[in-house]
């Protein structure tokens, strides 16, 4: 059923659009039967984690779809920049945007090194290059850019830039597996590049990370760190952490692999049918992608403008969420909002003011699998009614109580 008027949504007592919540980041779920044949493989082998089969598989798999040297699987996204950022050798300062999840902060804090924010560029959301030269210091040792939504950083001005100032330049890839730039996939650019296989991300491996680079040497220095400096039985030579992969992981990841180009044609199919449903609706904003490009779709983002479409990117969401659809506003509040760097610099969005206005106006759709053309639709309806109706409906919330509707947003 289509509803056309403000009393049918379900924030004023409609009834919800639909019946089941409707997440963003549902997981991409390969074959189900190709993972369970591998897990029971795996148990009859009984080799459960330390560099097993499935993980040296992975890891080959993946150097060679992205053309890089070395892929090191890690247990998270998180512990493999923390790996990335000690074997680089970073110290002092690191320049990184804050318009980014907070791992990407808190991998430097973590071994106290101090995340630097520099504002990103309106239209591509990643690093502004020209802000960034004006953030350095001589307590700089490098620069983590981050290819948000997998839309690459401009890697090669970043790239320039860290020569120049002799900064190690590395990148926070959890986005952007099976994205490229200029032609060349992401994971060859900088000193090293990581990617986050978490559940909600592009291709998962349930929780699970990976440091990627074409630098022999730091490779070596990264994959001894993530096994506790062991470079053979009862043998250390190196300071390490636990950072290995397990066989469960790496078979989900397989799994993923095989599919992969559907989770893309998922993805990409979703955008385009956004593209044309929510095109012409004014304040609506849909993040375009650069289909020249490699691309895997991820992530919907809309900015809301709220001048144009008179009710606030906040009330949406709350509208939405009545709905079951739950919309989520990537990455509200930004890091230098966010403990403990909001007490240490309380004055940072001075110098963000793009980050500060994108974290204010972005909201990011459901997609994947999960999602069905009629469903889709469904969405674009409701985001429709209400943007034309923005001033009554902002005006008829100021008279409604809708906290109950609203739980927050929560990972
Ligand atoms: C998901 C994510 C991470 C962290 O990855 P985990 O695998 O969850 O530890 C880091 N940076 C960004 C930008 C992310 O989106």
């Amino acid at each position: 059923m289509m509803k056309s008027n403000l009393e049918e949504l379900a924030i004023f007592g409609g009834r919800p659009a639909f019946s089941e919540k409707i997440h963003v980041g549902r997981p991409n779920i390969g074959n189900r039967d190709r993972l369970l044949e591998r897990i029971n493989d795996l148990l009859d082998r009984k080799w459960l984690s330390n560099n097993g089969p499935y993980v040296q598989e992975f890891e080959r798999q993946v150097s060679e779809r992205l053309g890089v040297k070395h892929c090191i699987a890690m247990c998270s996204g998180t512990v493999a920049l923390e790996i990335a950022i000690r074997a680089t050798g970073l110290t002092g300062e690191v320049i990184v945007p804050s318009f980014t999840f907070i791992a990407t902060a808190h991998a430097l804090q973590w071994q106290e090194i101090t995340p630097v924010f520099c504002d990103v560029d309106p239209q591509t959301h990643t690093l502004n290059p020209w802000r960034l030269e004006a953030m350095i210091t001589p307590r700089t040792s490098g620069i983590i850019g981050v290819h948000l939504w997998g839309q690459p950083c401009e890697v090669e001005t970043l790239t320039e830039i860290a020569q120049k100032h002799n900064l190690k330049l590395m990148f926070d890839a959890s986005h952007a597996f099976g994205c490229s730039y200029k032609g060349t996939m992401i994971g060859n650019f900088g000193e090293a590049e990581v990617f986050s296989f978490h559940a909600t991300k592009f291709l998962n491996t349930f929780e699970g990370g990976a440091v990627v680079t074409n630098n022999d040497e730091l490779a070596t220095k990264v994959r001894l760190m993530k096994n506790f400096g062991f470079a053979g039985y009862d043998n250390v030579i190196y300071v390490g952490t636990n950072g290995k992969m397990n066989e469960i992981s790496a078979a989900m990841g397989l799994t993923g692999l095989e599919t992969i180009n559907e989770f893309v044609a998922n993805n990409h199919r979703n955008y385009k049918q956004y593209q044309r449903e929510l095109a012409g609706l004014p304040g609506v904003h849909l993040f375009a992608y650069n289909e020249n490009e490699q691309c895997n779709y991820q992530y919907i983002v809309l900015e809301i403008d709220e001048a144009i479409t008179k009710v606030s990117r906040n009330d949406l969401i709350k509208i939405l969420w009545a709905e079951n659809i739950l919309a989520r506003r990537y990455f509200y509040p930004g890091c230098h909002r966010m403990e403990p760097y909001r007490s240490y610099f309380p004055h940072a969005g001075l110098l963000l003011p793009e980050t500060e206005k994108l974290t204010k106006r972005v909201l990011i759709l459901p997609t994947g699998a999960a999602i069905g053309a009629d469903e889709l639709s469904k969405i674009c309806q409701i985001l429709r009614l209400v943007v034309t109706k923005g001033r009554e409906i902002s005006e008829n919330l100021l008279t409604h109580s809708t906290d109950k509707a609203f739980q927050g947003s929560k990972k």
